[in-house]
């Protein structure tokens, strides 16, 4: 089984749980490893580094304008996602939006700490001041009508149904 590591699991980690299979990260995740403890987990469980294709980052960032995540996934999570595509390997991760976005794209993902959502989510952009709704793939950050900025917020929820 191949896994594909987010930076939680060299902050979050505690057993080795993943030593003996065969792990992979992206770049971006490497960049953001800064203190002592992630990094020595980072040197023993030796993750191949891989940048995942930019085809496989498209179809991420796709869906996630669909679903109203994109403007809170990172570059680094995005990366994660799309390599565990790339690869077919199971996210692990204890980012919610991260969970929630290999939840709708349909992979295989695994939490570090046990922290994980119940439900996936759906956003939705509207205005706070007059209340209306936009898709999320409109561009502006501007309701077109009062000239309000816009905001985010979960409208729909479905639930997970996860072996544990
Ligand atoms: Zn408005």
């Amino acid at each position: 089984m191949k896994y594909v590591l987010d930076s939680s699991c060299f902050i979050n980690m505690s057993s080795l749980d993943f030593e003996e299979c065969e792990a992979y990260t992206t770049p971006e995740v490497v960049k953001e490893l800064k203190d002592f403890k992630s990094k020595a987990l980072f040197n023993i469980i030796n993750p191949e580094i891989r940048e995942p294709r930019k085809e496989y980052v498209e179809i991420v960032k796709k869906k996630a304008r669909i679903t109203g995540d994109l403007n809170v996934l990172s570059k680094t999570d995005i990366s994660v996602v799309a390599l565990g595509i790339e690869i077919e390997g199971v996210v692990v991760s204890d980012d919610f939006d991260i969970q929630n976005i290999c939840e709708e794209l349909r992979i295989d993902w695994q939490s570090v700490s046990g922290m994980k959502i119940k439900k996936s989510f759906k956003r939705e952009k509207y205005c706070q001041a007059c209340g209306k709704k936009f898709s999320n793939d409109y561009v502006l950050n501007k309701c077109n009508v009062c000239g309000h900025k816009l905001k985010h917020r979960v409208v729909k929820t479905k639930k997970i149904n996860k072996k544990e």
